[in-house]
């Protein structure tokens, strides 16, 4: 066998206990929740904005950025309402590079998943108890879940999972908003289909158990843009990309039909300056139709302290640039929130 059992790692009920999150934050985070909830089933008008770096690296760097959001979330709190990301476990195309803060506590030392399982659940908890808001991060890996659940407001099920019948098996099992991106190759039919699948009760094996859920009705698309097989992005953020995701949804017995625009990845082909003007083309979408107003709950954008990205294992680090993705700096991220609330 080539699998090496290298140690037994700690429960997710023992990490829990070890790094506790506090009763009057779990009380705080059923009305964080309660919100994003009302936004998704159109009880809320407000405008969900999930910003933050492509992934969270740093735990002092990813704690200064959101200590900035949450006050350019106090001003804005009457029509956005903006969740951090704060990612931890990175899908890669080809399996190299940075796999997140879960595998490398330091992205300059070797993986040690021990010490990463810590590491991602005392950085959640640091942004949390210093933001006051609670956390949007990735469920890479469907088995490491219960490690954060109780500290994320929302999960996305990224392109390269979205097919992946243990991710819709477990987002069914999930208590908060779920964001299915629609695959590498811009299918829509297995973004919806994962959607459904969430909203549906299942019986499963998780985690050693015979378990079941009962189907997460918060379940909903994310749009982030597909690759042609001439390797060329395509997006699929335009008018008629949302009001074809429209039709579509209502072909289907899917319920709280939702849509968030995740405005880099393969929407911005990696030109992550052009998310500014993406994010402002798909506001004027909203207010071109109705029901696309009503269908575009929110943006997902990639944003950091510095603009741009920088390669890891130089010798250099420069302190708030993305190791992964290219993101907006902290300036241009702070305009763009304060132009879509005006926009929105
Ligand atoms: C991401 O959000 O950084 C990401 C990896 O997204 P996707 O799954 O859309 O590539
Ligand atoms: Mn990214």
């Amino acid at each position: 066998m080539g699998i090496t059992f290298v140690r037994n790692l700690p429960t997710p009920g023992e990490i829990m206990s070890e790094f506790p999150l506090s009763e009057s934050l779990r009380e705080r985070k059923k009305v964080f929740d309660r919100e994003v909830s009302d936004i998704l089933t159109g009880k809320s008008r407000k405008f969900l904005v999930i910003i933050g770096p492509c992934s969270a690296d740093n735990e002092d760097a990813v704690c200064d950025y959101v200590t900035r959001l949450a006050k350019v979330s106090e001003k804005v709190k009457d029509r956005l309402f903006i969740i951090p990301r704060v990612y931890t476990n990175k899908p890669r195309t080809t399996g190299e590079g940075y796999k997140g803060l879960l595998h490398q506590p330091d992205p300059d030392k070797k993986p040690n998943l021990q010490e990463g399982i810590i590491a991602i659940r005392k950085m959640h908890l640091r942004v949390i108890e210093e933001s006051g808001f609670f956390t949007a991060d990735e469920m890479l890996y469907p088995e490491n879940l219960t490690y954060l659940s109780d500290l994320m407001s929302y999960i996305a099920i990224g392109a390269r999972s979205v097919e992946n019948q243990q991710h819709r098996l477990a987002s069914s099992g999930c208590d908060v908003a779920v964001g299915m991106k629609n695959p590498t190759s811009g299918d829509l039919s297995v973004m919806l289909n994962a959607i459904y699948a969430a909203q549906q009760p299942h019986e499963f094996i998780y985690r050693g158990w015979e378990v079941k859920t009962d189907g997460n009705p918060l379940a909903h698309a994310v749009l982030r843009g597909a690759f042609s097989k001439h390797a060329q992005c395509i997006p699929n953020y335009h008018f008629e990309d949302l009001h074809l995701l429209y039709d579509l949804y209502h072909e289907r017995d899917i319920k709280n039909p939702a849509v968030i625009v995740d405005v880099n990845h393969s929407n911005s082909n990696k030109q992550y300056e052009e998310q500014i003007r993406i994010a402002k083309e798909v506001l004027h979408s909203r207010k071109h139709a109705e029901e696309i107003e009503g269908f575009v709950k929110g943006l997902m954008i990639e944003s950091y302290l510095v603009p741009g990205c920088q390669k890891i294992g130089t010798g250099t680090h420069v302190y708030g640039e993305s190791i992964t993705d290219p993101c907006l700096g902290w300036e241009e991220s702070e305009r763009l929130l304060y132009d879509i609330a005006d926009l929105v």
